[in-house]
């Protein structure tokens, strides 16, 4: 049986790992897609401090590393179940169960699509939520970039480097982003801005897409535009739905939890995007597994 079971291998699942391994505790780190989490998405780290560029990517990779040198046992495999057993908590795992003494919930977030006609079908077929994974398809193309936060900024920046031309679609007239992307996005020649705008349908060829049916909300003009690839940025969701109510969550499935990291069950606890916070961030997350491991090894030597 491990010590700690970590669930979720992004930059809050291992920083927890990391954290709990040096306290000498034994620790597995359930993953379901790759190590490292959604931070491999983003093409360029500027706000970590004491490291003034790094990709997310080469970022993952580091940590990953870290916590594989320090004895972190990494599995690949999707958690499904949670279970209290007395003094120990059952974990299924790609259908089979697994046991642990304490667990920590570090399950993410995942993104969130429009849910527009046909869209699951076009993920892939130049419809995407990863613009550095996808965007070299669309190279000295035109492409499409959908909301106003801090990754649809980052895409869209990202993304003019490559492309012909990037076209940012906001519902809105101002952005929620940090200033300064905005300002980095508005000096790009090739960013185009489309304010007040929405998505109304995917148009597609062959089962690929090649432009969107927009409306502008102010005026109510329905227009096409043609577009090579779009990239989808319009928030997240959490994945606490396999818990089943072994921890609570709020209404929009965010772990109740704050900078303890406890949950409304002993010997479970939170941290990262997976719980309810305001700031979601990298550093945050990393703030939130250093907090996590610290309160699961004190419960564990209580
Ligand atoms: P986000 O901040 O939730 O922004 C989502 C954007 O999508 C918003 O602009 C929202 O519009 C728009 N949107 C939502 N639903 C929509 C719909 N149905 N149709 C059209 N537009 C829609 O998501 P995020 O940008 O992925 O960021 C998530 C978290 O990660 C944030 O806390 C962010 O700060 C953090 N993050 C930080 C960095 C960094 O470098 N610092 C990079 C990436 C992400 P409204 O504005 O109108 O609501």
């Amino acid at each position: 049986m491990t010590d700690i079971a970590i669930i979720g291998g992004g930059p809050a699942g291992l920083t927890a790992a990391i954290y709990a391994s040096r306290a000498g505790k034994s620790v597995t780190v359930y993953e379901k897609e790759s190590f490292g989490g959604q931070i491999v998405f983003s093409p360029l780290v500027e706000n970590y401090p004491g490291i003034a560029h790094i990709s997310g990517e080469d970022y993952a990779a580091l940590l990953t590393a870290q916590a594989e040198a320090l004895g972190v046992k990494l599995e690949n495999g999707e958690v499904t179940a949670l279970r209290k057993a007395s003094d120990t908590f059952a974990i299924t795992v790609d259908g089979s169960v697994v046991d642990a003494r304490a667990v920590i919930l570090a399950t993410g977030v995942a993104h969130k699509g429009l849910g527009l006609p046909g869209e699951a079908d076009l993920i892939g077929c130049g419809l995407s939520f990863c613009a550095v994974c996808d965007g070299p398809f669309c190279a000295g193309q035109d492409a499409a970039v959908i909301g106003g936060g801090d990754t649809a900024l980052q895409d869209a920046i990202f993304l003019s480097g490559i492309c012909r031309s990037v076209t940012l679609i906001h519902r809105r007239d101002s952005f929620r982003a940090e200033k300064r992307l905005v300002e980095k996005a508005s000096s790009q020649g090739n960013i185009h801005f489309l304010y007040d705008t929405v998505a109304e349908e995917y148009l597609t060829e062959d089962g690929s897409v090649t432009g969107l049916r927009l409306r502008n909300v102010k005026t109510g003009e329905s227009f096409t535009k043609p577009f090579d690839g779009i990239f989808l940025a319009v928030g997240q969701k959490p994945q606490n739905d396999f818990l089943h109510g072994a921890a609570a969550v709020d209404p929009e499935g965010y772990l109740y939890s704050d900078e303890t990291a406890l949950t409304g069950t002993a010997g479970i606890f939170a941290a990262g995007d997976c719980r309810t916070k305001d700031v979601r961030q990298l550093t945050t997350a990393v703030g939130d597994g250093a907090c996590a491991a610290i309160a699961a090894c004190r419960y564990l030597d209580r």
